[in-house]
Order: structure tokens, then sequence, then C-alpha cells
């Protein structure tokens, strides 16, 4: 059994501050109070105990306390991504069978055509106090959140992330970087992926302050890093280089009291590693993915230009291997092991075993040093990483194929220098067919980040004899742009 952690730490350090968010603070104590109403007013909207609803909010003080609601009254939460698209939206919804749709009152108006019951935060919020039992204890088989995240099908997939995974990852993480009384991680990553969501579990499970912003800012960033106002923070390359660019315009540099920068999400460029180290600002490049919870393993600051490059050692709970190697350097795919891995998906995917023997096989093609540290060399080979977020490209083709005129689509990343890669495609099309028209198709059934950059109309795409479409080949196009 695992303590229930609001309820817990705010008997533990009632008076440490939980949450800060624009000039705002709360103790666990109050913030706890704040949890607590929320899910007693859950409990009038009619939601007991293991209903699974899903939730879109922005990051705001607000949803994290909607957030912690749910856990209190024992519902399963759905984390919706808000740069989703209606269409996007509405198939995570119909897919985890989810009972309500709880969405802030600025999102509301997201969602359309849907019969999934919608309730805004605000009327959440006007509902009346029904007190109930809340249990001092959970089940570490219990599910917290479900995250979709997308796979080689194009069908993204309901992850399930039991509490037990979310105690074993902020455990695992605390044990390598260590805590500071005075830690207060910075969090400008989203909540609803488990970038951000992993910072709210340590919260509670360490009594550590976490600084919300609701969008990331690489002025006001630099400000609390610059003035020592924050000790920690997770970011992808995209937001570490802006932060860099902010300090470097300033002939600025980290505090002393700043200790961590956790970058994950995809590789970090060298050259980010050497303008980190000019800033003072210690980088620690962890390797992890939604079906684990956050890390899998990280690289220490002290580390990162000796083994440049590379994702680190495994966190303690964790094990790493390369699939069929016995060799150090030589290379194949990542398998995982640890409480940390989802024990499944729910929906289309749910009768799907994620493991093989009790591995996660991640899609991830690597190799472990003669030291034991973990380089991720290949992505799976599909996935375009834009800004930290994945894209894949079955994705964006299903939507092209959905297009009248197109007889063959095939879409691949190009390098970009803001967002490290862009999705480009590739189609065989009829007469006529325009670049417009291709745009405005795929605008309101794919996110912003997932448009193409650019369409380009080809006679034909490289497949093989089995008709699978030769992706490297593609990327070969691009690179010869
Ligand atoms: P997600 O499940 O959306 O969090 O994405 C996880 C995927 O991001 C992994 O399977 C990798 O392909 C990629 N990824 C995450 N961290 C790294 C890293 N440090 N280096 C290279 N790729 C990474
Ligand atoms: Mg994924
Ligand atoms: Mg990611």
């Amino acid at each position: 059994m695992i303590p229930n952690w609001l309820i817990q730490r705010a008997y533990l350090t009632p008076n440490k501050i939980a949450l800060s968010f624009k000039n705002e603070t709360w103790t666990f104590a109050q913030f706890k109070e704040q949890a607590v109403t929320r899910a007693q007013k859950l409990r009038a909207n009619g939601f007991r105990q293991g209903d699974r609803i899903a939730l879109l909010g922005p990051s705001t003080a607000e949803m994290v306390f909607i957030i912690h609601a749910c856990m209190l009254a024992d519902l399963e939460i759905v984390m919706l991504n808000s740069r989703l698209t209606n269409e996007e939206l509405k198939y995570q919804l119909d897919d985890s069978d989810a009972s309500a749709l709880l969405v802030s009152d600025e999102l509301n108006k997201r969602i359309k055509g849907t019969n999934v019951r919608i309730l805004p935060f605000s009327s959440i919020n006007k509902s009346e106090v029904v007190p109930f039992d809340i249990q001092d204890s959970w089940q570490a088989d219990r599910t917290i959140t479900i995250m979709y995240t997308s796979g080689t099908t194009g069908f993204p997939k309901g992850v399930r992330q039991t509490a037990g995974n979310h105690v074993s990852s902020a455990l695992s993480s605390v044990l390598n970087l260590g805590l500071d009384e005075n830690d207060v991680w910075l969090c400008t990553m989203p909540l609803f992926h488990i970038s951000g969501f992993s910072i709210l579990v340590r919260s509670v499970l360490y009594g550590m302050e976490v600084r919300l912003y609701e969008k990331f800012d690489a002025s006001l960033v630099a400000d609390e890093i610059q003035k020592g106002t924050v000790t920690r923070m997770s970011v992808v390359s995209h937001t570490l280089d802006k932060v860099m660019q902010e300090l470097e315009k300033r002939d600025a540099i980290a505090h002393t009291t700043f200790k961590t920068m956790l970058a994950g999400g995809g590789p970090v460029p060298i050259d980010y590693l050497k303008r980190a180290t000019e800033l003072q600002i210690p980088i620690l490049q962890t390797y992890g993915m939604t079906e684990t919870s956050s890390q899998t393993a990280t690289l220490s600051a002290a580390d990162a230009l000796r083994k440049m490059g590379s994702a680190g050692k495994p966190l303690f709970f964790n094990h790493i291997k390369i699939n069929g190697i016995q060799n150090s350097g030589d290379k194949g795919e990542v398998y995982i092991r640890g409480p940390h891995v989802t024990p499944g998906y729910i929906g289309r995917f749910s009768d799907k075993t994620p493991l093989v023997d009790g591995w996660l096989p991640t899609g991830d093609i690597g190799y472990l040093d003669e030291e034991g540290y973990l380089y991720i060399v290949d992505r799976r080979s599909d996935l375009i990483i834009s800004g930290g977020e994945n894209i894949y490209p079955a994705e964006i083709e299903n939507v092209l194929f959905a297009h009248p005129g197109i007889r063959d689509a095939g879409v691949c990343g190009q390098e970009h220098p803001d967002w490290g890669s862009v999705p480009i495609a590739f189609v065989v099309a009829s007469d006529g067919v325009t670049e417009e028209e291709l745009a405005a198709h795929c605008e309101g059934r794919l996110a912003r980040y997932k448009m193409p950059k650019k369409f380009r109309f080809v006679d034909e795409l490289p497949r093989n004899a089995s008709n699978k479409l030769l992706r490297r080949e593609l990327k070969l196009w691009v690179d010869s742009e």
C-alpha cells in the first residue's frame, strides 16, 4: 500500500510551501484544503471511486488543485494535450471511454460534437460539498493517470501510469539527484506530459515546492535561474536553448544555488552542453518515455562532457539492456525493466501487453559502453521530435490518405534550427491537388505542431517489395533538399 500522497504530505509538513503560481503561494496544508474541497464537489457531481474522467486545462494552480482533487476522489485521469485539435481530442475521449470531461473554462470551446458529459471547472467550483471518506492509502496498481502517446500504427495509445509507477519514478529520481530542504522545481513543461506531471508527483512525495508557469517564458525563466529563486528545472533542448540565449544576452550566469537542469525528450546538441558549461547550468541529460513514467536513465552533470551525448546510467530501481547484444558498444533495441514501467494500455490497445518477458521494448536504438552508460543513437526509426513533442509520421499519413486526391503519402522529419525537427510530407496526388488544399485538409485534423511544413509532390514513394514505406530513403530526399 502507498500512502495517499497529499494527505500524508500535508500531515508531515503542513507549513512547507507546496506550490507557487504568479504571486500566490500555498502551503501543503492550504493545498490539501483546496484539493479536498474540490474532491468533495466532484462527489456532488456523481463521480465515484474508480471512475475514469478526462482532464483538459492549462498549467495553472487551479488545474493542479483539480488534478489532486481527482486523485483524492479516486478517479483515473486521462490527461489531454491542449495542443490537439477537436478531432484528436475526440479520439482520445472515445478510446478512453471517459465518463466526463473536466475542462477549464478557457478551453471549454475546444471540444465540439461529443456526447461525453462536459464539466467546466467553474461549474465544479459552484457545486455543493459532499464529504466522503478519503482513503488514507492506495493500492500500488491503482491507475493514477493515462497519457496518450502515438505509435507506429498512427493510433495513439492510452498508457496507464499507476501509483506504484509514479512513486518508483519519483524515488529513483531523488536517489540520483538528491534533495535539499530549499529545493524549488520550476515547472514550465506541460502537465499533460509525464515530464510536467512527474514534477507534481515529486512535490508531494518530497515535500518540495513547485514554481508553476502557465507558459514557458524565456525571460522570466532566466530571471529565476539567475536570481536562484528556483533550484531545478526540466527542459527539452528547444527551451534550454531559449533560456541560454536569454542569459547570454544578459551576460549573466546561473545562480550558484541552481542545481539541476534536467534535459530530456530527445538528444541535447553537444554545442548546447558546451554553452551550458559556460553559463554554469548543470545539465543532466535524461532518457525516458510516457511508458516509464519519466526518467529511466540520467547522466550526471559531472559526466556531461566526459560522456558527451550519453543519456547516462539507469536510475537505481531500473534496468536497461540492449536486446540480444552481449558486447558493450554493439547497437540494438533498448529494453527497459523496472517498477516504473507501465502495466499496459487502455482502449483499443488494452489487450496488447507492452512487455516481452518482463521487459519493455522501446523501439529506440542504442548501446551501452564499457562502463554501462547508455547512448541512444537512433530514435524509433520514424519518430519526429519537434520542440519536445513527439510526432508519428503514420498519424499524419493517415490524415493525408483521407484526402480523395491522395494516392500515396509518406512523412519524415527535416532538421530545423528552432524545433529540432519538423514534418515534411511527400505525396503522390491526382492532378490539380494543391499544397494549399492539403494544408487546409490537415488543419483541424492535426495539431499545429504536427502540420507538415512542406508538401512535396512526387511520382512515386520509395517502398520495398512488401510495400513498406522506406523512410530512410525519404530522409535522404529531405537531406538533399
Ligand atoms: P514520450 O513517450 O512521448 O515521452 O517519448 C519518448 C521517446 O522520446 C523515447 O522513446 C525516445 O525515442 C525519445 N527520447 C526521450 N529521451 C531521449 C534522449 N535523451 N535521447 C534521445 N531520445 C530520447
Ligand atoms: Mg511515446
Ligand atoms: Mg516526448
